[in-house]
């Protein structure tokens, strides 16, 4: 005879089960991969490249014959279920890469699901005279490739296709492999979406194992009509030599300069609270300070009230030989000291112990007096390590900070109330971001005005991209007719 149980029923014998065995009953940890989440498995995930191709050019197809308003609604629920699960993707995030801060990570998603413009950031444009009407649109490229990092997986995916989508194109992605199941995550997320809001079944796609090989084949489909590269230089370099149109969102080293008409307090709190966010694994996140000598000392004591813990000389050394690690070029067979990926993004904490220095969760950076030279300051870590070298001027500030910041021309911050100081920093310095008396993530509309983005393309200039960045303009002439005057 079958007993149809009830959940209520179900769930008072196992609250009977559990008292008699005692305790709790064991929460299973939540199983993910590169195609599946808890058993679930991902729409959009290929195991070959062309698939993913064809899918996401199937969707544009599809989303073609959408009007912007259905568009739209698309955006609407990404944004929706983006904050609905961005704990699931912080979680995962952090547990995939080893990465990262869980709590920051969910404020990273809040802000993607807030910030990211939609279609209202496309604006047509109109030009009348005695030679009648020219209409400027901006259309969608197709297929847009993208390919993602290892430190903002999901919230690039999600921010990318936002703009993407609402800019009217598919898209494919090759994530970074240390973050496949993260990215995928995202990719199903935002089909689900689409197609709960009335989209294609797959308008977004990807593949099981991303690989250099797998991003050889986006560059080269001619289906793809425009890549968008989010990562390193290396990755950089080789999409914008792809031969297609390319946006390229590479390296920083932000240098930040404080001066002696600072408020040093805040500056302190602003410089460890922007350092920090998600362990420093933002591309726009203070990697070295210049602090006037005068102020030095204050600024410092004022880090310490804040979380830092302050390391001497010989033991910044140890440190270094431990988050910088030789590695040879395999072409060039020239040795370079690079990151380790064991230490990137890794908590304050888990990376004093590596020099036997034990202490709790409430230091959340380690500070450190350098010279100039020292790789500290040269090298971006990407980990809650802050250098601080003393400047005697703002000529000498400004000088070692540009050259820290190595000609990206990314992000650059200044505390300072001297106008001509704060002027002269961002001329000289050049960078796509210039964030003054505020945390780093002011910069990207976390705590400072202006739409957020994940992607900030300074090498091809696009800047703090969005929906009208992934679009190509399309004119349309009336010749000597249609106007009013
Ligand atoms: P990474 O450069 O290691 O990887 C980025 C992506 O490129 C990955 O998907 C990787 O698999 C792939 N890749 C690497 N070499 C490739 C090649 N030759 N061809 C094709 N694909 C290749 O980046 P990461 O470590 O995950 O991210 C950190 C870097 O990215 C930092 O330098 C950071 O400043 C930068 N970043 C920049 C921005 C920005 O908006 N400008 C945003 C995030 C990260």
């Amino acid at each position: 005879m079958a007993i149809n149980w009830t959940d209520a029923q179900i769930e008072e014998i196992v609250k009977k089960v559990v008292a008699e065995i005692g305790g709790e009953p064991k929460k299973e940890a939540p199983a993910y991969n590169s195609e599946s989440y808890n058993g679930r498995k991902f729409i959009g995930i290929f195991e070959d490249m062309n698939d993913a191709i064809e899918a996401a050019n199937a969707g544009y197809k599809a989303i073609r014959s959408m009007r912007v308003e259905e568009r739209e609604k698309l955006i609407e629920k990404i944004r929706e279920m983006t904050r609905a699960e961005a704990e699931i993707m912080a979680t995962i995030g952090v547990a995939e890469t080893k990465m990262g801060r869980v709590d920051h990570k969910i404020a990273k998603h809040r802000l993607v699901a807030d910030k990211t413009p939609g279609t209202e950031d496309l604006i047509s444009q109109v030009k009348t005279g005695d030679c009648g009407l020219t209409l400027t649109e901006m259309a969608p490229f197709g297929v847009v490739g993208s390919i993602t990092p290892s430190t903002n997986p999901s919230e690039t995916v999600i921010c990318n296709s936002m703009g993407m989508i609402a800019a009217g194109n598919g898209i494919v992605f090759n994530p970074h492999p240390n973050a496949i199941a993260t990215s995928n995550y995202a990719v199903d997320l935002i089909n689900r979406a689409c197609f709960a809001a009335g989209g294609p079944k797959i308008l977004v796609a990807s593949v099981k194992k991303p690989t250099l090989d797998t991003a050889n084949i986006m560059y080269k489909s001619p289906l793809i009509r425009l890549l968008v590269c989010t990562g390193g230089p290396g990755v950089v370099r080789a999409v914008l030599a792809s031969g297609k149109k390319a946006i390229g969102a590479g390296a920083g080293n932000p240098p930040v300069i404080v001066d002696d008409t600072a408020d040093i307090q805040k500056a302190a709190k602003d410089i460890i609270d922007g350092c920090t966010f998600d362990n420093n694994l933002p591309c726009i996140a203070e990697k070295e300070v210049f602090a006037f000598d005068n102020i030095a000392d204050e600024l410092i004591a004022g880090m310490l009230k804040n979380g830092a813990y302050m390391i001497n000389a010989a033991q910044a050394e140890e440190l270094s030989k431990i988050v910088l690690v030789d590695t040879k070029n395999p072409k060039t067979g020239i040795v370079k000291k690079t990151v380790s990926r064991d230490c990137v993004g890794r908590d304050a904490k888990v990376l004093l112990a590596k020099i036997g220095v034990h202490v709790g969760d409430e230091v959340r950076c380690i500070i450190c007096e350098t010279n100039f030279e020292h790789l500290f300051v040269q090298e971006e870590l990407m980990m809650p390590i802050l250098p601080i070298v003393r400047v005697k001027n703002i000529d000498e500030a400004i000088e070692k900070a540009v050259a820290a910041e190595h000609g990206n021309r990314h992000t650059a911050h200044m505390h300072s109330k001297n106008i001509d100081h704060l002027t002269r920093f961002a001329r000289a310095v050049e960078t796509t971001i210039f964030v003054k008396n505020a945390p780093s993530y002011a910069g990207i509309g976390f705590g400072g005005e202006g739409h957020t983005t994940f992607t900030i393309a300074g090498p091809t200039g696009e800047g703090i991209t969005s929906a009208k960045s992934f679009t190509r303009l399309r004119r349309c002439v009336m010749a000597d007719n249609f106007r009013i005057i």
